[in-house]
This record gives C-alpha cells, sequence and structure tokens, in this order.
C-alpha cells in the first residue's frame, strides 16, 4: 500500500526513505546495539552524527565560515525572546509584519528589546510584502526582523531586502522555519537565520540557528544559560543535552537533499527546481478555475503554503472527507485564516501535487 500524502503545515511529510531508514536503525543503530534516543550525547556515535549533520547542512546551505551553526531547543517562538536576548543588546529592532508570524515575533521582542513596525500589510489582509523601499525603517535599529516564509498566510519573499541598499546599517534576522532548505539562503543580506526543524527537516524538538559569528557574545544578563548563544556555541550545542533524535533525523534529510537528482541539477538546486514546479503547477491550476481562489499577490506567493478557498464554504467539510478518502491528508486551513491549505514541503513527491489536483477537479464538477 502506497502512503497517503500528508499536506500538513507541521510537523509535516518526511521522506519516505528517511522514515525507512529511521525505522531500520531503531533497535541498533550501525552496529552500536543502541536506539540513537539510547546513546549519550557525547560518545563517539553521536558526535559522528551530530559532526556529519553540521557539516552537511553547512554544505547544503553554503554557509560561510564565519557563521556558527546551532542546534538548540525551544522552537521558533522560543526563538522570538531568545533572538532579541541574544542580539539586540536591549536597542531597537525593527520589524516588517506579513503574517501571524512576525505579529508574534514583534511582541515578544518587546520584552526584550524597543520593538518597532518598520510596515505591516495588515491592510491587505496579509496577502503581499510591502515594498522594501517604503519601510520606515529606525535610524538606530540595532536588527531588522522578516519571516521569509509566513506558514499560515502562505507569503514568501522571492528576494530577501537589501538592507543596507536600503541605507539601513541593521542586522537582518529572518525566521525561515518553514522553507529552510527549500531554496539557498543569501548570506551577503543575512546576519542570523532560525527554523524549528517540524516544518522541513524532520521532527519537532529541534530549532536551527545559523548566526554571524560578531553577533554573538552580546547576550543580556537576563538570557537563560541554556539559550545564550555563546555558551551554546562554546560547547558545540552540548551546553545541555541537545535534541539528539531530532539532530539523527535531521541530518537523514540533509544527506536526502544532498543525494537529490534533477534535470542535471543535484542537491538543493534539484529541490529547489521540483518546487517552483509543483508549487507552480498548484497555482496555475486554481487561478484557472472559478470554483478555487488564492488571494496572495503573485509575486508573494510560497512556494511551500498554498491557501485557498472554495466558492461555496459550506462545501468545506464535504471536500475535506473526500480528500482524506482519497489518501489527502491534512489540508484544512489555519483557523485564523480559515479555508484549505496545502503544504508543499521538499518531501512532498510531485505525485502528491498531481493526486490533490485530480483531486480538486473532480470536486469542482461534482459542486457545479
Ligand atoms: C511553525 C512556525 C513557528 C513556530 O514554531 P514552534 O516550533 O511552534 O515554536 C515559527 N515561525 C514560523 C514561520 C513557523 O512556521
Amino acid at each position: 500500500m502506497p502512503r497517503p500524502f500528508n499536506f500538513s503545515a507541521g510537523p509535516a511529510v518526511l521522506p519516505e526513505e528517511v522514515l525507512q531508514t529511521a525505522a531500520a536503525d531503531m533497535l541498533d543503530w550501525h552496529g552500536s546495539g543502541m536506539s540513537v534516543m539510547e546513546m549519550s550525547h557525547r560518545g563517539a556515535e553521536f558526535i559522528s552524527i551530530y559532526e556529519k549533520a553540521e557539516r552537511d547542512l553547512r554544505a547544503l546551505l553554503a554557509v560561510p565560515a564565519n557563521y556558527q551553526i546551532l542546534f538548540m531547543q525551544g522552537g521558533g517562538i522560543g526563538e522570538n525572546a531568545i533572538v532579541p536576548l541574544n542580539i539586540s543588546r536591549g536597542g531597537v529592532a525593527d520589524f516588517v509584519l506579513t503574517g501571524s508570524w512576525t505579529e508574534k515575533s514583534f511582541k515578544e521582542a518587546g520584552k526584550y528589546a524597543t520593538a518597532h513596525v518598520a510596515a505591516t500589510a495588515k491592510a491587505s489582509g496579509f496577502t503581499e510584502i510591502p515594498d522594501p523601499a517604503s519601510w520606515s525603517l529606525s535610524k538606530d535599529a540595532v536588527y531588522l526582523h522578516i519571516c521569509s516564509n509566513e506558514t499560515i498566510h502562505g507569503i514568501e519573499y522571492q528576494t530577501l531586502p537589501d538592507l543596507k541598499a536600503l541605507g539601513s546599517s541593521a542586522d537582518l534576522v529572518i525566521d525561515c522555519s518553514s522553507h529552510i532548505a527549500s531554496r539557498p539562503i543569501d548570506w551577503s543580506k543575512v546576519a542570523l537565520a532560525f527554523a524549528g526543524a517540524q516544518k522541513n527537516l524532520g521532527p519537532s524538538g529541534l530549532t536551527i540557528v545559523i548566526v554571524r559569528e560578531d553577533l554573538i557574545g552580546h547576550t543580556l544578563d537576563i538570557c537563560p544559560s541554556a539559550f545564550n548563544y555563546e555558551l551554546v556555541a562554546k560547547n558545540q550545542s552540548m551546553y545541555n543535552t541537545p535534541p539528539t533524535w531530532g539532530i539523527y533525523v535531521a541530518g537523514l534529510v540533509f544527506d536526502w537533499v544532498l543525494r537529490q537528482q534533477e534535470g542535471g541539477l543535484t542537491g538543493l538546486a534539484a529541490v529547489e527546481a521540483r518546487n517552483i514546479r509543483k508549487a507552480k503547477k498548484l497555482y496555475d491550476y486554481l487561478d484557472s478555475s472559478s470554483f478555487y481562489s488564492n488571494k496572495v499577490a503573485a509575486t508573494a506567493r510560497s512556494r511551500m503554503n498554498v491557501p485557498f478557498f472554495l466558492a461555496d464554504e459550506s462545501r468545506n467539510a464535504d471536500f475535506l472527507s473526500g480528500a482524506k478518502a482519497r489518501g489527502l491528508l491534512q489540508l484544512k486551513g489555519h483557523k485564523s485564516v480559515g479555508g484549505m491549505r496545502a503544504s508543499i514541503y521538499n518531501a512532498m513527491p510531485e505525485a502528491g501535487v498531481d493526486a490533490l489536483i485530480a483531486y480538486l477537479r473532480e470536486f469542482e464538477k461534482t459542486a457545479a
């Protein structure tokens, strides 16, 4: 029996091959006689898992040598506090509000820094990204925070803002939780990127922080030690016990991404090409139909999270039960937006998008 296609926004689909490897390793990892969950994080076995994961992620995202990769806990929501605790120095931080996640980040940062809204797309119902040329940047901001992919509203920056070109000396912080490893990151523009693992990388419980070294070492005294980037970095993410299982599974996913091939491309380039094709197919179908709609501006549409609505919302429950019966799972939209949402992360096969489109077409006919 093939597995159903899982469109959950997170925790979300993983490559089937990764799940199979994890299952085969479950009782005995590589002849060690131990499950990865049972290993000391300081033993040679786990250290080898950790080092390969770190190396593969660095290669995958072309992370420069002057950036540290930290494997932490606390999730994206934890980082909303951990980032200002570590890098704001109690000063000013600018925020561009493009949806629920940046609204949350802005609110939390205000506890530790002077948080300022540089721009907001609220008036549009969070269906667009305000033009960077119109942002009101604080003169003295230490950093500017954006969410490079708003998971709930389905908005994605197609290019990251160049703060220097906008006349700002602030460092750019990106919450890339829901599209990390789906496309390259331009490190010439980004000082700090963070991501919870459970959207595109692995199980929940692991948070990845990639931070330029000069931002480390300015932590506020009130920051809990386990969340102090300097202590975490100095201890190779083992100041406290790291989320070992999460690091192991994410490591399998990094290895999987690096091995992908697509029309002469390999690794992240191959995965990105597939993601572009998958998203285009789905948006093209939604746009061609008068029964379905996606309200996000064409220039800001996410490749990963596709919210959409039925013209007749009284059919929502029928739509979801029919989808489930066909092995198309977890398509219900977030409660704050309503409607439907198809999350089509790296691990969603193109066949899953094809099956979804076939079902959309079939359902539309029954609704006519
Ligand atoms: C899911 C998500 C988060 C929250 O992650 P938690 O692990 O629940 O803390 C933060 N930001 C974005 C963009 C997300 O998609």
